[in-house]
């Protein structure tokens, strides 16, 4: 047996990649369309970067880091997020002002392996940074909106809540401790603990739901600037046409949030009823990481969840055209229409295992070839047949009209 891919990572191959292939695409046509530029960061990180950003009180710290010591006895992490890195980036470039960026990549965090939980997995995000106007929340939640549109998810709802300024969070957290203290013995042993350290954690356990469903919510408690922020949020997305609830027990893990925090579910991917994505306003996060303030908003996709969750039909593997060598002695005039049409833009490909043209047929059918284009006898007077794979319809057609014949089918 050859070894295998560690517990909790996965290969992606094709034609299953096609999927990947066609949301990671949509993303970045999405991104550029929306004003944000690629941002590429290191796959690991001091660890302290973390411990200071996401916070030493949080499962992703406390518990699911992949931290190790280098040969230069450093300590470092491999991200189990991007926000933090790249307000990092921004910050030690001494950049000031706005930066709208995005990125796509893996993500690594000890977790126990099951459905939809990975230990490393596929992030697609994009960071607003330098704005505080509600507006920006409104577009960066627009945009992961739109990307679960364009992956075929139109039962998706926004899940809406705002945490409130850090003084309001501050006083909500003393309130929520108290309701939560007087029904301790009710609560999980992690609850509990969470308790302590950071309570509103305790609000995302799935296990003490009942316990926590009268909460005090935080919106109840937010300050004259924090609720006004909210309600253009909620206006903002109204306008847009992106439908949204409100979820009064969202916090989110990470401890760098303040006002809006937001996820997607949609009713096609119940699975756990995890989340496909989600994120928030981080006003507070670059003087976490010892930065002058600098108000921000983000949101990260979990592309594995999406995958998981699209139609089966989408992003399947296709190309424009399968080259038929009727014969192996016309290999070559095979390869110079293959060129030719690959120049033209087209999808094309052949095989090269000189198989009969019933087996080459059956490739071009397996690969989700649109159109076969058979190179026989007729290419010495300059003439090509091709063959509509869906209807069967059949032509002989000069070789400089093949592109055209198969844009048309
Ligand atoms: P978070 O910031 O932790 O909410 O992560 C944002 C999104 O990334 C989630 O909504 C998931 O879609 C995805 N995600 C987070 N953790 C995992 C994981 N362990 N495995 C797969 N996807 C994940």
């Amino acid at each position: 047996m050859t070894t295998r891919a560690p517990k909790g990572t996965i290969d992606v191959l094709p034609p299953e990649s096609g999927r990947w292939r066609m949301v990671l695409r949509a993303f970045d046509a999405l991104a550029e369309r929306y004003g944000y530029g690629l941002a590429l960061t290191p796959l690991f990180e001091a660890t302290e970067l973390f411990a200071r950003g996401v916070g030493e009180e949080t499962e992703i710290v406390s518990k699911q880091m992949y931290s190790f010591t280098d040969k230069g006895g450093r300590s470092l992490t491999l991200r189990p997020e991007a926000t933090a890195s790249v307000v990092r980036a921004y910050l030690q470039e001494g950049r000031r002002g706005v930066l709208k960026c995005a990125y796509s990549g893996p993500m690594f965090r000890y977790e126990q392996p099951q459905a939809g939980r990975r230990r490393q997995f596929h992030q697609v995000g994009v960071e607003y940074l330098g704005e505080p106007s509600p507006d920006a929340d409104v577009e960066v939640i627009e945009v992961g909106y739109r990307l679960l549109e364009e992956a075929g998810l139109g039962d998706v709802v926004v899940l809406l809540n705002s945490l409130g300024d850090p003084a309001d969070r501050a006083a909500y957290r003393v309130l929520l401790g108290g309701f939560l203290q007087a029904r301790a013995e009710r609560l999980s042993e992690d609850s509990r603990r969470r308790l302590a350290t950071n309570p509103l954690r305790v609000l995302d356990s799935k296990v003490d739901a009942p316990v926590v469903a009268d909460a005090p919510s935080t919106l109840d408690h937010l300050g004259d600037d924090a609720a006004a922020h909210f309600g253009r949020v909620r206006a903002g997305l109204e306008r847009r046409g992106i439908p949204y609830e409100i979820a009064p027990r969202l916090v989110r893990g990470l401890d760098y949030y303040d006002r809006t925090v937001f996820e997607y579910q949609a009713r096609s991917y119940q699975a756990a009823q995890d989340a496909l994505g989600g994120g928030g306003r981080y006003d507070p996060l670059a003087e976490l990481l010892g930065g002058p303030p600098t108000p921000g908003v983000g949101l990260a996709m979990g592309v594995d969840r999406i995958v998981t969750a699209m139609p089966e039909a989408m992003g399947a593997e296709r190309l424009d055209v399968f080259v038929v060598v009727a014969d192996p002695v016309r290999r070559g005039e095979g390869l110079e229409l293959v060129g030719t049409l690959r120049g033209a833009g087209l999808a094309v490909d052949l095989d090269l295992g000189g198989r009969s043209v019933k087996a080459q047929f059956k490739v071009a059918g397996r690969r989700g070839a649109a159109v076969a284009a058979v190179v026989g006898a007729e290419w010495d007077e300059g003439w090509v047949t091709v063959r509509a794979m869906a209807t069967g319809e059949e032509q002989t057609v000069p070789i400089a009209e093949v592109a055209a014949w198969a844009r048309a089918h």
